[in-house]
């Protein structure tokens, strides 16, 4: 897989480069980060890439010419899956990232000032946003999409299983964690997961799992196909809540 970025700021991404499991995954060439300075393709003897918007008002636009001349370029390999990180996109989520992983070819265009000139539109697949609130720029909303698309992509996560059980994965939010030592401060980790009973384990975890997602995320738990364990471990959850009616 092919990240491609176009940006002003391409030492931004020096975070991805260096640290925590993506820049690992770069480095063993799983997958490949592409920075192209936006800069570096105007025809501006200043190397301006934004100007004064048609119509007046405030602030500045991207212009629309080397957005193009880049797309233009890494066509000529590969037609890219363009993304546009902005806040009038869609609401980013679990499910695109691991669709957008399944892609060998993905460019980003970064935006900043008021936005890109509308007529780049046209190029773009997808317009995904962080969130509703308004950021200077698109350089950290693509940053957090590509370590989300990341995770999906094989070898890049060391455990894929640890992937799979992560919160959203088939609408659920994933149980507590504990490590060493058994007990801090007066509390003690659960009971069970001493036990080294792995059914027993198993059980609990997906109970606190319903739970969770059932208070914290109402909306996901409605989407969840129902398996035999949620079923086994709402059973548990009734029994214990009503253990003293008739
Ligand atoms: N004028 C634009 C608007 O109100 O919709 C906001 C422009 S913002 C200052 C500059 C750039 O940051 C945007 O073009 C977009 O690429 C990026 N950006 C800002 N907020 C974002 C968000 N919530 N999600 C994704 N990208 C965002």
């Amino acid at each position: 897989m092919t990240f491609n970025i176009v940006t002003i700021f391409p030492e931004m991404f020096d975070v991805l480069k260096n640290f925590g499991v993506f820049s690992r995954a770069l480095k063993s060439g799983i997958v490949n980060l592409n920075l192209i300075n936006l800069r570096d393709f105007t025809d501006d003897k200043h190397s301006m890439t934004e100007d004064y918007p048609f119509g007046g008002g405030s602030g500045l636009v991207m212009k629309a010419k080397p957005f193009f001349d880049i797309y233009e370029d890494i066509s000529k390999k590969e037609r890219p899956f363009v993304i546009y990180p902005s806040p009038q996109g869609e609401l980013f989520n679990n499910e695109m990232a691991k669709d957008l992983a399944k892609k060998k070819n993905l460019l980003f265009l970064c935006g900043r000032y008021e936005g890109i000139d509308e007529r780049v539109m046209e190029i773009v697949d997808m317009e995904a946003s962080i969130g509703d609130f308004v950021l200077n720029g698109a350089e950290q909303p693509a940053m957090i999409m590509i370590e989300a698309i990341g995770r999906f992509i094989y070898g890049i996560v060391g455990s894929q299983e640890s992937v799979e059980k992560d919160s959203f994965n088939n609408d659920l939010l994933d149980y507590s964690h504990y490590t060493r030592p058994r007990e801090l401060n007066g509390k003690k980790v659960p009971e069970y997961l001493l036990s080294g009973n792995h059914g027993v384990i198993e059980m609990e975890r997906r109970k606190e799992s319903l739970i969770r997602t059932m208070k914290r995320r109402p909306d996901l738990f409605m989407k969840r196909d129902l398996d035999k364990l949620d079923k086994e471990a709402l059973l548990s959850i009734f029994k214990e809540i009503y253990k003293d009616a008739e």
